[in-house]
């Protein structure tokens, strides 16, 4: 269902929305990766009587609307922010109370500012608040980001689980090491919803940031706790693509654990990073998840390679042992 002002998605816009987010994050190697606002339109589509999916250019937000406040789930860049506010003014007229934020890269936290200086209180988990208080470097995309000023901080960080009420909905944060270290998967229960951030990408094969802590088991715990967690009928909002359903989800958890299999058993019989490409070891998945994001289904073996090896995950006979 859509809202009011909504524009429909095409599979065509999409694939351009997720092309020009990797293109964004590829191509500014300078300070803080900010970008052009003119052609991009907020997309509302409306989830549940009070919750919405929002889209811009960067990460997918949510929000719930209510008599008591609304609550936003990431911010985009900070750019967008007159236009996300908008937005939000269209949808409701009480103001944004909670901001949280799904991880520390800057194309879901950009425009928090915009609405900390507002007097919104901004949630994030503590690592995610550690890793905005400094610079942070992304060597795959070649980008820098400087450190959150202070009304752009979150003011409220938690450890494992975090839950808020409002107007009766119940909202359950659960943190996860999986893209990055400082994950929150938010739970929308009475809407039915999930906010995964980039624990879950549509349109391609993830990005899993092993600088800032991420890791190829981490995301399949992660999906396995989505999955656990939720019924058929959960939807889930990705950090970027298309709405997803609970048959994706358990598709993509299926694809990371058997390329993570696989990858692990080539490196076992003492194969080279090359080899281990060469075997093609995602070649049934490629049709559906290589995607923009990882320039070549080698560029993301390689990773996950490389993230397995770091893990332990070694050759036989070498004495380390496979986790
Ligand atoms: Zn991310």
């Amino acid at each position: 269902m859509l809202a009011r002002g909504a524009v429909t998605s095409t599979p065509r816009r999409i694939a351009r929305r997720i092309a020009a987010g990797a293109l964004v994050l590829a191509a500014s190697a300078a300070a803080a990766q900010d970008i052009d606002p003119g052609p991009v339109q907020i997309e509302v589509q409306r989830l549940s009587k009070r919750v919405y999916m929002l889209s811009g250019l960067g990460g997918n937000m949510a929000l719930l609307t209510g008599s008591e406040g609304a609550v936003l789930v990431d911010s985009e860049y900070p750019s967008l922010a007159p236009k996300i506010q908008a937005a939000i003014a269209a949808l409701t007229s009480r103001p944004v109370r909670f901001l949280i934020n799904t991880h520390a890269h800057y194309d879901h936290w950009g425009a928090n500012a915009a609405f900390g200086r507002g007097g919104t209180v901004i949630i994030a988990q503590a690592n995610t608040r550690r890793r905005l208080s400094g610079p942070q470097v992304i060597a795959l995309f070649g980008t820098h980001t400087p450190a959150a000023s202070a009304e752009a901080l979150p003011t409220v960080t938690f450890a494992e689980t975090m839950t808020l009420y409002l107007d009766g909905e119940r909202i359950e944060l659960a943190h996860a090491r999986a893209h990055t270290d400082g994950d929150a998967l938010v739970y929308f229960r009475e809407a039915n919803v999930v906010h995964a951030g980039d624990v879950l990408i549509v349109g391609s094969y993830p990005f899993i940031d092993e600088s800032a802590g991420g890791s190829i088991d981490g995301m399949i715990d992660a999906t396995a706790a989505l999955i656990a967690r939720t019924h058929p009928r959960t939807r889930f909002i990705p950090g970027h693509g298309p709405l997803a359903s609970y048959d994706f989800v358990v598709a993509y958890h299926d694809m990371l654990s058997r390329v993570r299999a696989r990858v692990a058993d080539i490196i076992r019989a003492s194969a080279t990073t090359a080899e281990v490409v060469a075997a093609r070891p995602t070649r049934e998945f490629d049709a559906q998840f290589l995607g923009t994001l990882m320039k070549s289904p080698d560029v993301w073996v390689e990773r996950v390679d490389a993230d397995l090896r770091r893990a332990g995950v070694a050759a036989a006979g070498t004495g380390a042992q496979p986790r």
